[in-house]
């Protein structure tokens, strides 16, 4: 029988097909979410849309449960696995690695399309071919061109980017959208084709904020010292990590963003060597290492994280009773910029609809003799969320008083509201 050697590769069977999956997932929300419905900016009708639903910045609850509920999260993923964010989802260093990976395939594994250590580009010589340039060119360009397509996402139905895309007309675009877009595209190709992870190490304050929450027992790169004879002459994890960080030395405030791309190389190279017996040196590992034994992923993470905890469910309550008071509509009743001989004679009723779906409201004054007032529409269509104005006239020979009436608004769905108005008539 022919001996089979055991090979224990964790890291490189694991790690880097999740994580690609999970850059992957992550590009996918960020289009899901917008174009679900789920959160879009509508700045038409100056609000954010959510499920179909228009929420103001007046929807206090809705929106300010929402943030605390987000940012509290956050800040208890930033403090138990600190900056996995940037390694495992962030858009900017996905489509960075793939443009390096791309560069080696087309250039050569030690082409860098930019450093700024003023080093000159280095390209292989056997691939110093204008096809290669034109391939990587032509492939970077169409990254940029989807790239700057999702941020529309965020602006406009999908059916309007389909529009957009198709080169057919849509009254929901904006007409100087195409220069837009090109703008976006070529910020987007000078960020692909050059910034790259330059980003990542000089210019990005997300990955700072992550870092200022990060202590000793969150999760970071673990290094087995007393093998360290095994790293001799060897470099493997080094090369591996796109912000040029050295695992075996891991300090608790580096840039580090838990990639796991060192743990899978020495993983590998352990895997295949005949020499080096056992799993690689490197792991990722969550606790404080000095206290000589882990204390523990969960407890670690709720001593931390109580005042974030505190915070989460406040914003989820915020946010529960928002949604449960949320109003579909609103109205508010002004007058008229026109002025008859020094007296106000017109009221405006400005009917704001709140929810993407076609309804009919009704309009009612109450407490004022028909006679004495013209109402422009008693009744109004609205297809999707949006505003409307109906004008209110009152008889210019309207008897000398102080009026108080009611102007009612109800929908089909059931919603209504009142509006009490106080006009005084000269005369
Ligand atoms: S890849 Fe592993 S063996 Fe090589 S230097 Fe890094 S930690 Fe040491
Ligand atoms: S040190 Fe390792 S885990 Fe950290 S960023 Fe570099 S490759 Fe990723």
């Amino acid at each position: 029988m022919i001996p089979i050697r055991e090979e224990r590769v964790p890291g490189a069977t694991t790690l880097h097909p999740l994580r690609r999956f999970s850059q992957l997932f992550t590009l996918l929300l960020l289009v899901a979410i917008p174009a679900s419905g789920l959160f879009r900016i509508d700045p038409a009708a100056g609000g954010i849309l959510m499920l179909d639903h228009l929420v103001w910045f007046s929807d206090i609850f809705l929106v300010l449960g929402f943030w605390i509920f987000i940012a509290s999260l956050l800040i208890m993923m930033y403090s138990l696995v600190g900056a996995v964010f940037c390694g495992w989802m962030c858009p900017q260093n996905t489509v960075s690695e793939w443009a390096n990976q791309l560069t080696e395939k087309l250039l050569g594994r030690r082409a860098k399309m930019m450093n700024i250590d003023g080093e000159k580009m280095q390209v292989a010589v056997r691939r110093r071919s204008w096809v290669n340039y034109l391939v990587l060119g032509v492939l970077l360009l169409l990254a940029a061109m989807v790239y700057a397509l999702i941020p529309m996402f965020y602006f406009y139905s999908p059916e309007a980017i389909w529009s957009f895309v198709s080169f057919q007309y849509n009254a929901e675009l904006a007409g100087s959208l195409h220069w837009i877009y090109l703008v976006c595209v070529a910020v987007m190709l000078i960020n692909i084709a050059v910034i790259r992870h330059l980003m990542c190490k000089y210019m990005c304050i997300y990955r700072v904020w992550q870092h200022s929450f990060k202590t000793r027992d969150t999760l970071h790169i673990s290094y087995d010292a007393s093998r360290s004879d095994h790293c001799a002459n060897c470099h493997y994890c080094v090369d591996a990590c796109f912000l040029d960080i050295d695992p075996r030395q891991p300090e608790v405030f580096d840039s580090c963003v838990n990639c796991g791309e060192c743990v899978v190389a020495c993983d590998e190279l352990h895997a295949r060597s005949k020499k080096l017996q056992g799993p690689g040196l490197l792991r990722l590992a969550i606790g404080d290492e000095r206290k000589g034994a882990y204390r523990g992923a969960l407890g670690s993470f709720f001593g931390r994280a109580k005042a974030a905890t505190m915070a989460t469910i406040i914003g989820a309550l915020m946010f529960v009773f928002g949604v449960i008071s949320y109003e579909p509509a609103g109205f508010t009743v002004y007058r008229s910029d026109t002025w008859q001989g020094g007296r106000v004679l017109d009221y405006t009723i400005n009917v704001a609809y709140k929810v993407n779906r076609p309804d009919d409201m009704t309009i009612r004054v109450q407490g004022l003799d028909k006679s004495l007032y013209t109402l422009e529409k008693q009744h109004i269509h609205f297809e999707r969320a949006g505003r409307q104005n109906v004008a209110l006239h009152l008889r210019s020979d309207l008897p000398k008083g102080l009026y108080r009436f009611t102007i009612i608004v109800e929908s089909d769905d059931g919603w209504s509201n009142t509006f009490e108005l106080r006009h005084y008539a000269n005369g």
